[in-house]
């Protein structure tokens, strides 16, 4: 018999990435195998089975990774929210503070009903301010934002006390 994955075993620390002092967690390793992301991939979606989640909103970019797969096997559409500039059709934007300036982030103006069961899925959660930016822009839309999901959650960031009122999940917990 064979052991249970455990996907903190596919998960690679690299230090000093991408700046002096911080120990990135790099998924690739997990990406590249079969087994391990489709293992993730399974766990993401039965979380998430019954939970009436209408549309997966993945974000950029490594959110894309997750999230299309996701979408795929929750049988819903899959949007993206972007950096500024990266969106054809007409967008909403949300503005949100860096360590150091500001970023912007944009949906699709069609992309979300309003009502609409959205689950926010990235590869992440460190401080949080990625994904309260695209919270920020389902609200926008009228969509109602079901779920946030993660691969990796860095506990000691505190992000989830960010997502306070939020169903927030992830697959590995550091
Ligand atoms: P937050 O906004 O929660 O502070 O940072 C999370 C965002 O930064 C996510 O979009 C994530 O992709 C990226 N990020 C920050 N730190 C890491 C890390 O150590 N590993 C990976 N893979 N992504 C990170």
């Amino acid at each position: 018999t064979s052991e249970p994955i455990r996907l903190e075993d596919w998960v690679r620390d690299i230090p000093n990435f991408p700046q002096e002092g911080v120990l990135f967690k790099d998924i690739t390793p997990l990406l590249q195998d079969p087994k391990a992301f489709h293992v993730a991939m399974d766990r993401l979606a039965a979380h998430y089975a019954g939970a009436g989640i209408e549309a997966v909103v993945g974000v950029e970019s490594r959110g894309f990774i997750f999230g299309a797969p996701l979408a795929y096997l929750l049988n819903c559409g899959f949007v993206p929210v972007r950096k500024f500039g990266k969106l054809p059709f007409e967008t909403v934007s949300v503005e949100y503070a860096l360590e150091y300036g500001t970023n912007v982030v944009e949906l699709h103006t069609d992309a979300i009903k309003p009502g609409q069961r959205v689950l926010i899925v990235d590869d992440l959660l460190a401080t949080g301010g990625t994904v309260s930016a695209s919270i920020e822009l389902v609200e926008k839309m009228g969509g109602h934002v079901a779920g946030i999901a993660f691969l990796v959650e860095l506990g000691f960031l505190k992000g989830r006390e960010r997502l306070q009122g939020h169903d927030v999940f992830a697959l590995i917990q550091y």
